[in-house]
C-alpha cells in the first residue's frame, strides 16, 4: 500500500502467461539460481535450443534465448559481459518492466523468477508489477542464511504473496569414497524454519560436485543427469509447487 501511494505501477498480468513464481532467498551463495534453473526444468517440456541475443519481434518485442526448451530472459544477455550493472530508483523500475513486458514470452504455465538476494527494491518493484502465484525460498540449514531466509517470508507476507515454501539446499554431504554422511551448513534448519513460518519444505538438494560441475559447464542436472538422485530431489520440488 505503501507503495502504491508512492506511484509504482498497478499490478498487470504478463501476456500469455499463466502462473509467476519466484524463487528468493535471504543471503546469496545459497543456491537459488541452481533451484530456480532446476525448477524451471523440472516444470517444462523440453524442446530445441536457441542461444546469441534476443532478436525482435514484428511487435517490437524480445524474442527470449532458448535453452532446453525454455524461454529465458536475463538482464545478463543485454549487457557487455564486464558491465557492472548498477540497479538504482527509476532504473531498477524500467530494467523490470523491460525484462518482463518488453519480451515474447509466447504461452506459458509458469514464468520462474530468479530475484536477487534479500529483501530490496528489485523485490517489491516486482512484487507490485506483476501478479504472483507464490515465492519459493531457498536456503541452507545455516543459521545466518535462515535469519535471511525468515526476513523473505516475511517479506512477501507483508505484500500478500503466498509463500509456497522452503527448499533447503546443501543440508547433507556424502563422501563419495567412504559414503559418510556430513551435515556441513547443519541438518534440519530450514525444516525448522518452516515449521515456525507455517509452511512446506518443498524439498531436500544434497551438496553434490555433480550440481556444481554440471551448473558451470551450463548442463542443470535435472536435464543433464536426469536419473540421479539430485536430478530426483529438483524434480520433487517442481512436483510441489
Ligand atoms: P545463489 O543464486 O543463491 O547466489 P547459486 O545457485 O548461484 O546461488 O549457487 C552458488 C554456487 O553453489 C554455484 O556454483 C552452484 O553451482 C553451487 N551449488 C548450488 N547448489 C548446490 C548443491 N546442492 N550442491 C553443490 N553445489 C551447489
Amino acid at each position: 500500500r505503501q507503495h502504491m501511494a508512492r506511484g509504482l505501477p498497478k499490478q498487470k498480468p504478463l501476456a500469455g502467461v499463466k502462473q509467476i513464481v519466484v524463487v528468493a532467498s535471504g543471503k546469496g551463495g545459497v543456491g537459488k539460481s541452481t533451484t530456480a534453473v532446476n525448477l524451471a526444468l523440472g516444470l517444462s517440456a523440453n524442446d530445441p535450443s536457441k542461444t546469441g541475443n534476443p532478436e525482435l519481434t514484428e511487435k517490437n518485442l524480445m524474442r527470449p534465448l532458448m535453452n532446453f526448451g525454455i524461454p529465458c530472459m536475463s538482464m545478463g544477455f543485454l549487457v557487455e559481459e564486464a558491465a557492472p550493472i548498477v540497479w538504482r530508483g527509476l532504473m531498477v523500475m524500467s530494467a523490470i518492466e523491460k525484462l518482463l513486458r518488453q519480451v515474447d514470452w509466447g504461452h506459458l504455465d509458469y514464468l520462474v523468477i530468479d530475484m536477487p538476494p534479500g529483501t530490496g527494491d528489485v523485490q517489491l518493484t516486482i512484487t507490485q508489477n506483476v501478479p504472483i502465484a507464490g515465492a519459493v525460498i531457498v536456503s541452507t540449514p545455516q543459521d545466518i542464511a535462515l535469519l535471511d531466509a525468515r526476513r523473505g517470508a516475511e517479506m512477501f507476507r507483508k505484500v500478500n504473496v503466498p509463500v509456497l515454501g522452503l527448499v533447503q539446499n546443501m543440508s547433507v554431504f556424502q563422501c563419495p569414497n567412504c559414503q559418510h554422511q556430513t551435515h556441513i551448513f547443519g541438518a534440519d534448519g530450514a525444516r525448522e524454519l518452516a515449521r515456525t513460518l507455517g509452511v512446506e519444505v518443498l524439498g531436500d538438494i544434497p551438496l553434490h560436485l555433480n550440481i556444481r560441475e554440471m551448473s558451470d559447464r551450463g548442463q542443470p542436472v535435472v536435464v543433464s543427469s536426469p536419473d540421479s538422485p539430485e536430478a530426483e530431489a529438483y524434480r520433487k520440488v517442481a512436483s510441489a509447487v
